[in-house]
């Protein structure tokens, strides 16, 4: 296996499935199932989980809406998009923890970073819930803090699409895809990866990013016995 200690990006639309709203526990199923398959090798794993398929708060801004408080609903959002997905584990019969950055203990453990690098450690995926805890950021952000802090080797962020073109796929039918990219190369073509804040604290903490299709099956271990799948980002 090339990577031992992972963080796995999801956004809250994939886990809608053909549905535009909400979560559909057929696609939580497949995921979970995708996921025991690398616990099974001995993969450290976190997750971190968006809140789209719910709420976002430039959304909400949009509508008139307070900023912040839009973003608050974005990041509970994406607590319960988190507890569907412990379930959805557990279903599966894994060991989980769900932590937040937002103080809830009835529900979930407070992100304390010793205890989350115990917790994986010990064999239990753990799923970040509450994105940083701070408005104007995204989830995106939360997963490059995240990964930096509980020293995962990647970032793995599924999406729709199998890696990173030179421009939109679904699109425009003549894109290319990139196998390796670096950070200055991203920047340079100005092609879309994450958003700013998260893309740079990625490159300034040398933490490579794969981009990836997570709704082919087999894919997720592909991408750690290091096949190449999807596109590579690094310095
Ligand atoms: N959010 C936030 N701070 C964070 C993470 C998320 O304010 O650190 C809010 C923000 O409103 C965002 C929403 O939560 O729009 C959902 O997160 P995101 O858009 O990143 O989810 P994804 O696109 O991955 O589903």
């Amino acid at each position: 296996m090339k990577y031992k200690r992972i963080l796995l990006k999801l956004s809250g639309e994939a886990l809608m499935g053909d549905r535009n709203y909400g979560i559909d526990p057929k696609r939580l199923a497949d995921y979970a199932e995708e996921i025991k398959n690398i616990i099974g090798k001995g993969i450290e794993v976190a997750i971190v989980i968006g809140g789209g398929n719910i709420f976002r708060g430039l959304a909400g801004a949009s509508n008139g809406m307070d900023r912040v408080q839009g973003d608050y609903m974005g990041m509970l959002a994406t607590i319960i998009n988190g507890l569907a997905l412990q379930s959805a584990l557990e279903e599966a019969e894994l060991q989980t923890r769900l932590l937040t950055s937002i103080e809830m203990k009835q529900i979930a453990e407070p992100f304390i970073k010793r205890r989350a690098v115990r917790h994986l450690e010990k064999g239990r995926v753990v799923i970040f819930g509450g994105g940083t805890g701070n408005p104007y950021f995204t989830t995106d952000t939360a997963a490059v803090l995240r990964a930096i802090e509980i020293n995962a080797d990647v970032i793995i962020k599924g999406t729709r699409v199998d890696g990173i073109y030179t421009s939109d796929p679904e699109k425009d039918a003549s894109a290319i895809k990139f196998e390796n990219i670096t950070f200055k190369e991203v920047m340079n073509k100005d092609l879309k990866v994450m958003d700013m804040t998260a893309f740079t604290l990625s490159e300034e903490n040398d933490l490579p990013i794969i981009v990836f299709d997570m709704n082919k099956k087999g894919n997720l271990m592909k991408v750690i016995s290091g096949e190449k799948v999807g596109t590579l980002v690094n310095s």
